[in-house]
């Protein structure tokens, strides 16, 4: 709460503006961002603007200066957060969570860097190996995780396309003994196809560009990422190459085998291959364009080349009799084929590679009846809302699970504060919230909403089109306030008839083309690629594909769907969420340049007014903006009252407090509760700072 920088930095807390407008609000935002003062807090919130600048706020130093002091001590920080979210769970042996948010660029995936290396710093002072190693593989995971799971976008250098949550769990020591992380949704389309100006994941890259020759030459490479259809789009850059050289040691240092970084970049290289394999049709049947290719890539998966050309030329389908046929591709369903399986192979290394990470930190031999509680601290970075010039499924999916975020935020924000209230017995003012449940229902509610009507078009037999999907949408959805598309608004030319609907989301309107769509959702693969990976010589690559030993005859007909799989893992992770003590970081992208300079007024207020964060400084003011428990309250102020310094002679630090509080006249902002004060106005605090700083 004290103002300890200086008031020419602005407010250090929004709830210390003298009035809560979106002007006020953004003065100071914009004050701070150019003096270089990029936290600030709402209570315990912090609001983070990206510099797009090296700063010198990270270092060893200010490590110290917020080891286990408390929130109010210090300047805002992503520190502060983080030993708050570190002392809820040592002293009160609380399950606390960091969710970090902010649309794609605003500085997510950092902050939970500094998070967890701020986390890495504090704890064991002793040093024990074993804790050593834990943290060591937690902390480069991030680097392995990075190359395989984030790209070059047009709004960010290094943008995630997937979503992360970290588990670090802690012994009653306070010392990390290992973790969990869940991935969300790899953007897996980015493997076949990238927007102008993207590039694909970073591994095809550095893979390319930081390979040894020896490497290339036995995976049949060229190093040059013009050569293939998949990397052709973005050129390298000088950072690929030496991110290649750390990628190769972080997996050393977390404990991948030889043979299994060999496999992994076995997989990248027969990816690769697969995107410039061409086929052609002689009028009859289609063939492969030269087997050179076919030939390398059995070598690379460890199968035989037959079986390679066959599962790309033919599928096997049964028939009505239960008769099991082998059917030719055409042209157009071998290349889909060979995309979605390229897909695949990407999508199923990365979700392996996290599992490996995972079997390597997972707590072992955790026995609570000798060891105490095993407690948890949860890291959650995760796309943030999107709205592209094109905008697909993916996007569809990162909506909505920001859609999911923000109804939780709005849930934990409100029960916080009712729950922090109640127990200390103090009467609660409601504030109101945009709730966003009704857009959360039109995505996912069962029946009625978007997904279970694109499940049902998937489901159903015969030729059913993106088309037909959006007008059955149009028909069930025409009344809802959040939805529309052209058919239900004619007169809005910004979208096609036969394209685009049109969600109303809490962060902005978004036009999503219904192209592509069905096909995302199903997400199929011929069973028949999943057979020839089952039955590869190399172990590393079978076990990526249990699925494959099912014959075409045993394999479900209806496998859950994309969006359903997504919907199903968002909730659990809500689950996971709802059920710790929440700490937030709300990210903020000042400007669309990525230029330390600049402050887009426009685009700044567009997402404090999304991110709910006019709101949540109303409620923190509605509320009683501070809280200390007695003892800290009078520990800090006691020399402000002659009745309380050295010592005070009441009956309890409540009374002490009690007196202090009067004596400075003030009796009429506060509460007392059950073991803390609550203050009302930031001010009256203000004043005993200030008494207190001339006394010291
Ligand atoms: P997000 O994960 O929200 O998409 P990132 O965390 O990847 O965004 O940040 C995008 C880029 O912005 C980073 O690559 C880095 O260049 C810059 N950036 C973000 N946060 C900071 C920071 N705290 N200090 C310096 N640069 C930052
Ligand atoms: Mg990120």
């Amino acid at each position: 709460m004290a103002e300890l920088e200086g008031l020419e930095f602005g407010k250090s807390d929004f709830v210390l503006l003298d009035e809560v407008t979106m002007e006020q609000f953004m003065e100071n935002l914009k004050l701070r961002f150019e003096k270089g003062r990029i936290y600030t807090f709402i209570g315990e919130v912090v609001v983070s603007v990206n510099p797009y600048r090296e700063m010198d706020i990270y270092g060893k130093e200010t490590i110290d200066a917020y080891r286990g002091r408390e929130l109010y001590e210090n300047p805002p920080h992503l520190y502060a957060v983080s030993d708050a979210a570190y002392k809820a769970m040592k002293r009160r042996a609380k399950d606390t969570c960091i969710v970090i948010s902010g649309e794609s660029g605003a500085g997510k995936t950092e902050a939970s860097k500094y998070i967890m290396q701020y986390i890495a710093a504090i704890t064991n002072p002793t040093q024990r190996a074993e804790v050593e190693s834990v943290k060591n593989v937690l902390l480069k995971s991030n680097c392995v995780l990075e190359a395989f799971g984030n790209a070059k976008t047009n709004r960010n250098d290094n943008s995630s396309r997937f979503g992360k949550y970290m588990d670090i769990n802690f012994n009653f020591n306070g010392d990390p003994t290992g973790g969990h992380i869940n991935n969300y949704l790899l953007e897996k389309s980015r493997v076949v196809h990238q927007q102008d100006g993207e590039r694909n994941f970073h591994s095809f890259y550095q893979l390319l560009r930081g390979g040894s020759n020896e490497m290339l030459e036995s995976f049949h490479l060229q190093s040059d990422p013009a050569v293939y259809t998949y990397t052709r789009e973005g050129a390298t850059t000088n950072n690929d190459r030496t991110s290649h050289k750390a990628v190769m040691s972080a997996l050393n240092v977390i404990g991948f085998s030889e043979e299994e970084i060999n496999s992994i970049y076995q997989i990248l290289a027969t990816i690769l291959l697969l995107g410039n394999m061409q086929f052609e049709c002689d009028g009859e049947s289609v063939q492969i364009v030269g087997l050179e290719a076919v030939n390398h890539i059995s070598e690379l998966t460890a199968t035989d080349p037959e079986s390679v050309s066959k599962s790309l030329l033919y599928r096997t389908v049964a028939t009505g009799g239960g008769e099991v046929i082998e059917k030719g591709h055409s042209e157009q369903d071998a290349c889909f084929g060979r995309d979605a399986f390229a897909k695949a192979l990407y999508e199923r290394l990365f979700g392996w590679i996290v599992s490996r990470i995972n079997t390597v930190i997972e707590v072992k031999d955790y026995n609570p009846m000798l060891h105490g509680k095993n407690t948890v601290i949860g890291v959650l970075d995760i796309y943030g809302f999107e709205i592209f010039d094109n905008n697909s499924f993916e996007q569809f999916c990162i909506n909505y699970c920001n859609e999911k975020l923000q109804q939780l935020f709005i849930e934990l924000i409100l029960r916080q504060e009712q729950g922090e209230y109640q127990r200390e017995g103090i009467t609660w003012q409601h504030i109101d919230y945009f709730n966003n449940q009704i857009i959360v229902d039109l995505v996912e509610q069962p029946h009625k909403g978007i997904i279970s009507i694109l499940d049902e078009a998937c489901l159903t037999v015969g030729n059913v089109t993106d088309t037909v999907c959006l007008d059955s949408m149009d028909t069930k959805l025409a009344q809802h306030p959040h939805y529309t598309s052209r058919k239900l608004s004619p007169t809005d030319k910004t979208m096609d008839f036969q394209k685009h609907f049109r969600i109303r989301h809490y962060a902005g309107d978004v036009t999503y083309s219904v192209e592509g769509f069905l096909d995302k959702n199903k997400d199929m693969l011929f069973q028949d690629f999943k057979r020839l990976m089952y039955n590869s010589a190399n172990p590393v690559l079978k076990e990526m594909w249990p699925d494959g030993h099912l014959s075409i005859t045993e394999v479900t007909k209806r496998p859950l769907t994309a969006a359903t799989l997504f919907k199903n893992s968002i909730v659990a992770l809500v689950d996971k969420l709802a059920c710790k003590e929440p700490y937030y970081v709300r990210c903020i992208k000042p400007n669309e340049m990525k230029s330390p300079v600049l402050f887009d007024d426009a685009r700044c207020q567009h997402q404090v007014a999304y991110l709910g964060l006019m709101e949540n400084v109303m409620v923190r003011r509605a509320g009683f903006a501070y809280r200390q428990p007695y003892s800290r309250f009078l520990q800090r102020y006691k020399m402000t009252c002659e009745y309380t310094w050295p010592q005070h002679l009441m009956a309890s630090d409540r009374e002490a407090v009690e007196t202090i509080v009067t004596q400075h006249g003030f009796q009429d902002d506060v509460a007392y509760g059950h073991t803390k004060l609550f203050v009302r106005t930031p001010r009256s605090l203000f004043t005993l700072e200030q008494e207190r700083a001339a006394l010291i």
